[in-house]
């Protein structure tokens, strides 16, 4: 009798380079595709609006691929450590197989269910696919996990290099017993009342084949000029990957070794460079929230403790959000990623310091903002650079740091194209007149932060 195995989807909605789907594939009986919608497990944290609208897309797409293969993607909705060993039962499944996640709550609900279907009998393995190198593997000298970002990187060099990525699996061994799935439509994950997903339409079509099909675009056509135009706000030079990465339509591997195969010499090789670095950032954005897992609530310096926060004003902060500020910049950024579901990296850094430094709003309100709004908002790279911007994070920039918006948009944006796109009102006669002053706010800022540095 058939005894299927289990693949567990979760951030990996791919059917390439796809480890865990490998050794279903592998172990050559029926597979049984599941992917579980989790919101009740105790501190696993709601998913975001916009990234419920990726999901839903993500979904869609990895359904159809699965079936066209031959296979069925079975939606549950529930705690984890329930709904898989039941499902284990009703199939009668042989084994289970899933890719790694790496935060905290995510790491322990694992562990339990792997005991127990362990000690049931079931075979389980878990697999290294979302990320490079496994967090408990890169220490220091002093054996204890990197606090700061350069030394992270020259180690990370040292191991290894990272495995090759490994084949999109053409088929799938379907099941041929019942199993009940949920509707994918009932879980509401697409706004409705009012459906204010229009902009993530137009800019986005999420799913594997979209994914592959930018990352070939990228290293075509824009790799080589990565480094040079990355910086600027407007013309898209960056690679747009981040919700891939986030949603696992593509791995690191692959991202890793397609940008080496295209390295080529000289500047390209530089710019090939430079863009990898930025995935070493996702790492080690990663690698500090697998060692901090609160990094989402808890500064991860704790001096920041005594950061003496104003008490919250609300009428700013809606300000902030809506893109209403009066600072060309930052009121462009928060309508980019109002509409579009993401902002460009430098402009994210420009209106979390604008919330944090020059507003004076605790970054833990800014952070929960953009994971609400951002298709790729990710349980690492978020709070992590939130943290970063605010000071209070690993290797981050200096609590004395404020970034000016207006140099910004000078250097960045120099030829206005971004704020003519998201705020054209700035280019007319009368722009709109800032919020607050950008220099008083700075020295305020400035004298909030020293209650940290002199230790409260
Ligand atoms: P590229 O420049 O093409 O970079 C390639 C990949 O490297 C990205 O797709 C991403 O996976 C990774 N990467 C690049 N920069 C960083 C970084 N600073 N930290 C971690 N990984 C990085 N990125 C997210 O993926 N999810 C988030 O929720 C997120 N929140 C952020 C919040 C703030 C306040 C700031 C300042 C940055 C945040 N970032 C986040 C990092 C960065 O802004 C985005 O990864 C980047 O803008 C995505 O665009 P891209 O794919 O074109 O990047």
């Amino acid at each position: 009798m058939a005894s299927p195995s289990i693949v567990w989807f979760r951030d990996d909605l791919r059917l390439t380079d796809n480890p865990a789907l490998r050794a279903a594939l592998d172990r050559d009986e029926p597979i049984v595709a599941l992917y579980l919608l989790d919101e009740e497990s105790d501190g696993v944290r709601e998913i975001g609006g916009a990234a419920r609208w990726w999901l839903h897309g993500s979904l869609t797409s990895l359904g159809e691929r699965v079936s066209e293969r031959g296979g069925s993607l079975v939606l549950r909705r529930g705690k984890a450590a329930e709904v898989v060993p039941a499902l284990v039962e009703e199939v009668g499944a042989g084994a289970v197989f899933w890719n790694r996640r790496y935060g905290g709550v995510e790491r322990e609900i694992d562990a339990g269910i792997k005991e127990k279907l362990r000690d049931d009998g079931v075979t389980v393995a878990s697999f290294a696919a979302n990320l490079l190198y496994e967090p408990w593997t890169v220490r220091t000298q002093s054996d204890k996990p990197y606090g700061v970002y350069s030394p992270f990187a020259r180690a990370v060099q040292k191991l290894p290099a990272p495995r090759p990525p490994m084949p999109e699996a053409r088929k799938i061994p379907g099941f041929d017993g019942s199993v009940d799935g949920d509707d994918l439509g009932a879980w509401g994950l697409l706004p409705t009342k009012p459906d204010w997903a229009g902009g993530l339409r137009e800019t986005w079509e999420p799913g594997e084949p979209a994914a592959k099909a930018r990352l070939k675009e990228f290293l075509d056509d824009d790799l080589g000029d990565y480094s040079k135009y990355r910086d600027e706000f407007a013309g898209g030079a960056t690679s747009n990957l981040s919700p891939r990465l986030r949603w696992g339509e593509l791995s690191p591997y692959q991202v890793w070794h397609d940008t080496l195969e295209h390295r080529g010499s000289g500047q390209h090789a530089q710019s090939a460079s430079g863009f990898l670095s930025e995935l070493v950032w996702r790492e080690f954005a990663w690698h500090v929230t697998y060692h901090s897992p609160d990094i989402a609530t808890v500064n991860w310096r704790r001096t920041f403790d005594a950061f003496p926060w104003p008490e919250l004003d609300r009428s700013h902060l809606e300000t902030w959000q809506q893109g209403k500020t009066g600072v060309a910049v930052v009121d462009a950024g928060m309508r980019q990623l109002w509409h579009t579901g993401v902002m460009h990296n430098r402009v994210r850094m420009v209106t979390a310091s604008f919330l944090i430094k020059n507003l004076l709003i605790d970054w833990r309100h800014g952070e929960q903002w953009f994971w609400d709004c951002l298709v790729d908002a990710d349980a690492a790279s978020n709070p992590f650079n939130w943290q970063w911007v605010a000071g209070s994070g690993a290797d981050a920039a200096p609590y004395f740091r404020v970034f000016n918006p207006d140099t910004q948009r000078k250097k960045f944006d120099p030829h206005d194209a971004y704020v003519k796109e998201w705020a054209p009102e700035y280019l007319g006669e009368n722009p709109p007149e800032p919020m607050v002053d950008l220099g008083e706010t700075r020295k305020r800022a400035l004298d909030a932060y020293s209650h940290v540095r002199h230790g409260g």
